[in-house]
């Protein structure tokens, strides 16, 4: 309950910063910035609405166990036996758990490929859905650069008029910039400027401007702390996507997702793969700690993520299973030739 409320929060939260952003490039702003905002925010906002969707039926596993004396590829299994993993969480009822397969706590079901739980998005990231994560990802910080541009030096002006503003005023010095607190309140020293900027708004804006009517980009003309706050807001989050869009296209040039990424070597459930050598025999083989296995080489990986499609089709097909490392495929094989020549 408590989980979902956070995510409640967190889906409000940016869902908010996507609304004040049109408003303030497109109401607030002016005509100039409509043509790029009404290209990138609605996109952006497509993208997120995709990726919060599904959140009870999105890649969920629906297939019964395989044979496994049918099988003739490797794959990912749990015991030296050869097993497939199950999921005995409620809702699944020990139904079977393929590989790379997670069952999310806070979405209550299991997924296919799953790669992390977003609280943002209130949905877990699968594979599948990962091109669409990334091109949103992407896009936050170009459609924050592209609606702040032009601005950004009338707003670096009134910043540094709002300091100005704020140093000279006697009970902004007394409360704020001669405090010792302030120092450290605000994330430090440097907390000490966004905060003297905050009084300094504040008095310009208690300042009488006359009898201006109302005009669009007003809020630009005169120092406007919505538009500053916007912008820092903005900021934040397009710095905190584009690290998280970096981070994730490492992990799709590496074959892997962020759970397997963060799955600690020596963990308590050993890797294994199982080799089925002929009918009903097989070998099973640890994988050798750090090791990816699913990792099919840089190159491969890409091709791989750049031919999925970014809304793919809902429907799942037959089961596929994924593609396995093919050095330590080839390792393994060897290793098994080796046992049996001796
Ligand atoms: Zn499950
Ligand atoms: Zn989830």
């Amino acid at each position: 309950m408590i989980q979902r409320l956070f995510e409640a929060f967190f889906q409000a939260l940016a869902f908010l910063i996507l609304a004040s952003g049109w408003y303030v490039s497109t109401v607030d702003v002016g005509v100039l910035y409509l043509a790029c905002v009404n290209v990138l925010v609605p996109s952006q906002l497509v993208l997120y609405l995709y990726l919060c969707s599904g959140r009870r039926t999105h890649n969920v596993p629906i297939y019964s166990f395989p044979d496994k004396a049918s099988l003739v590829e490797p794959y990912q299994c749990v015991n030296m036996n050869g097993d497939f993993a199950q999921c005995d969480k409620a809702g699944c009822n020990g139904r079977w758990k393929p590989p790379r397969t997670h069952h999310c706590s806070s979405c209550g079901v299991c997924r296919l490929e799953f790669d992390h739980h977003c609280p943002w998005i209130g949905n877990c990231v699968t594979l599948s859905r990962q091109k669409a994560f990334l091109a949103l990802l992407y896009l936050t910080p170009v459609a924050f650069a592209v609606a702040v541009l032009p601005i950004v030096h009338t707003l670096y002006l009134q910043f540094v008029l709002a300091i100005s503003v704020s140093r000279a005023d006697p009970w902004t010095n007394e409360i704020w910039w001669d405090w010792i607190g302030s120092w450290i309140l605000c994330a430090g020293p440097l907390g000490r400027w966004p905060v003297g900027a905050f009084l300094g708004f504040r008095i310009l804006w208690s300042m009488d401007h006359g009898d201006v009517p109302p005009y669009p980009g007003q809020s630009i003309d005169q120092p406007h702390l919505r538009i500053i706050g916007t912008c820092m807001i903005a900021f934040l989050l397009s710095a905190f996507a584009l690290g998280m869009a970096l981070f994730s296209t490492k992990l799709v040039l590496q074959g892997t997702t962020m759970l397997e990424s963060l799955l600690k070597k020596g963990s308590k459930y050993p890797l294994l793969i199982c080799i089925p050598v002929q009918s009903n025999a097989f070998n099973v083989h640890d994988v050798v700690p750090g090791e990816r296995i699913y990792d099919l080489g840089s190159a491969q990986n890409w091709r791989v993520f750049m031919a999925s499609q970014v809304f793919p089709c809902a429907t799942l097909g037959p089961y596929q299973w994924p593609k396995l490392n093919p050095c330590m495929i080839r390792r393994m094989r060897a290793a098994g030739r080796t046992e049996v020549a001796d």
